[in-house]
């Protein structure tokens, strides 16, 4: 248990899926770790909500490789763990996942090339099939998409959606916060330890280098090295570090509602439904435990983006739970939709460009993985590994601003150049600027 006596070589705020991550792989190095959450259990913030989609495709070369990377951790959740947890394993339901073809993302052309170069599996579908596999699909287009109070919402907008692209490798994680607990457990047999029930309230430096945390509690801990992963909380960690001074991207907290309804009559969508991504009603899905359908948004311009006080947010549901739920209606005429609102609502920890920041600071071994954007849940265990690398790259005395670390990604053949994911780069203009990273 940790107290004011106890040092650590890394702490760790937050214990989150990816802080969890960060965790299992410091620990997996030799690191003696701290993760300290201000809730009560690992993965009870922004991790507990999320949709856990897990999918291969990205804009970018550097996103795309990084998923796929993970994918296979996924796929063999047990022998990566290497651990026991007394409450399970979580599950990768591999569905795969469905992305239509649409003007607004160019008909896959830049995704399709991005993942040909990776050499990751993908099949082209045409609207017959995606039919055949989903009967109760009607391919009408309605883009652009429009909310309930838009002249034209819910009306067909001429033509049918071409088609679409299956990525074999993709699905999801039905509990996301058992994947936690399940690093959680796995960075404990390591000797890492979780703290939980207190907030870091002020990070200590002396000579420009940080030398530990302190609590709400008055309890200080020390430690060379504090990695910020609070998710929707970050930029409020940055603050307190006097880390934002040369950062280029920042990170702010997102409203989200993501709505489940049941799937209509005849249709057996938990069973043989999988992920799909329809820009054209610019929602994406997946199966929901007692056969519902998940659905979130892919952020049009017509959503709006409620930035919010990771603090102090209404989190009950709003009009945005409805134009979903009829957005999908339309592509899904026989979907009823209930009167009672079910789903979640929460916070993205967004960046500027949808892209992640994994990176080091200005302040001397403070670090941070955030700024996730709605689509690192299923990146965790290789963030982790990058970042655990990145700490003994930068703490072995090399400048990963100036001289960037390369992560290799052994499974997909890929050097990783990790100044990518620099808080201090361009906004990068290949980003699709949505949850899709
Ligand atoms: C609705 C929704 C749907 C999503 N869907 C997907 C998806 O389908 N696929 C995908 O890949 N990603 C998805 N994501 C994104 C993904 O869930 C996140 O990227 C990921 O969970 C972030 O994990 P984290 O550990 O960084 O943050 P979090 O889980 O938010 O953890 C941060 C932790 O920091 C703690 N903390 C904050 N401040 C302090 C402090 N001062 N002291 C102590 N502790 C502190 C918090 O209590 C919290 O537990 C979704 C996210 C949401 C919200």
């Amino acid at each position: 248990m940790a107290d004011s006596n106890t040092s650590y070589d890394a702490i760790i705020i937050g214990a989150g899926v990816i802080g969890a991550a960060v965790g299992f792989e410091l620990s997996k190095r030799g690191y003696k770790t701290l993760n300290i959450d201000k809730n009560p259990a690992a993965g009870y913030g922004s991790t507990s909500n999320s949709c856990a989609v897990i999918r291969v495709h990205y804009s970018t070369i550097p996103g795309t490789a990084l998923a796929y990377e993970s994918y296979f951790d996924w796929r063999d959740w047990a022998k990566y763990l290497d651990a026991e947890d007394e409450r399970g394993l979580a599950e990768f339901h591999e569905t795969g996942c469905l992305v239509m073809k649409t003007e607004s993302n160019g008909f896959l052309e830049k995704i399709c090339a991005n993942v040909e170069a990776l050499n990751i599996p993908f099949e082209h579908w045409d609207a017959k099939q995606v039919v055949a596999a989903l009967p109760a699909y009607d391919m009408r287009k309605y883009a652009p998409a429009k909310r309930m109070d838009e002249e034209g919402f819910a009306e067909p907008t001429g033509g049918e959606v071409a088609g679409a692209v299956m990525f074999p490798n993709a699905g999801y994680i039905s509990d996301p916060q058992l994947a936690t607990h399940n690093l959680q457990r796995a960075a404990e047999a390591r000797g890492g330890e979780f703290l939980f029930n207190r907030s870091v309230v002020a990070i200590p430096q002396k000579d420009g280098h940080v030398t530990g945390v302190e609590l709400d509690d008055g309890t200080s801990i020390s430690a060379p090295v504090v990695v910020n992963v609070a998710g929707p909380h970050s930029y409020i960690i940055n603050e307190m570090a006097g880390a934002l001074g040369d950062m280029n991207i920042s990170t702010k907290a997102l409203r989200q509602e993501v709505v489940h309804v049941p799937s209509p009559e005849g249709m057996d969508f938990e069973t043989n439904g999988f992920v799909i991504s329809d820009s054209d009603i610019a929602c994406y899905c997946r199966p929901e435990t007692g056969n519902h359908i998940l659905v979130g948004s892919e952020d049009p311009e017509c959503d709006g983006h409620e930035y919010v006080d990771p603090d102090s947010f209404n989190q009950d549901f709003s009009d945005q739970w409805t134009v979903q739920a009829y957005r999908m209606a339309q592509r899904i005429p026989s979907l009823g939709i209930p009167s009672k609102m079910r789903g979640v609502v929460d916070l993205y920890d967004v960046s500027d460009d949808w892209i992640p920041i994994y990176d080091k600071s200005s302040v001397g071994g403070y670090y941070m993985a955030i700024g996730t954007s709605g689509n690192q849940f299923k990146n965790a265990s290789v963030a982790g590994a990058i970042m655990a690398e990145l700490i003994g790259y930068c703490e072995g005395g090399k400048d990963h601003d100036t001289d960037p670390m390369t992560y290799d990604l052994k499974r997909v053949s890929h050097p990783l150049d990790v100044s990518a994911f620099s808080r201090r780069r361009e906004i990068n203009k290949d980003s699709s600027f949505s949850v899709l990273g």
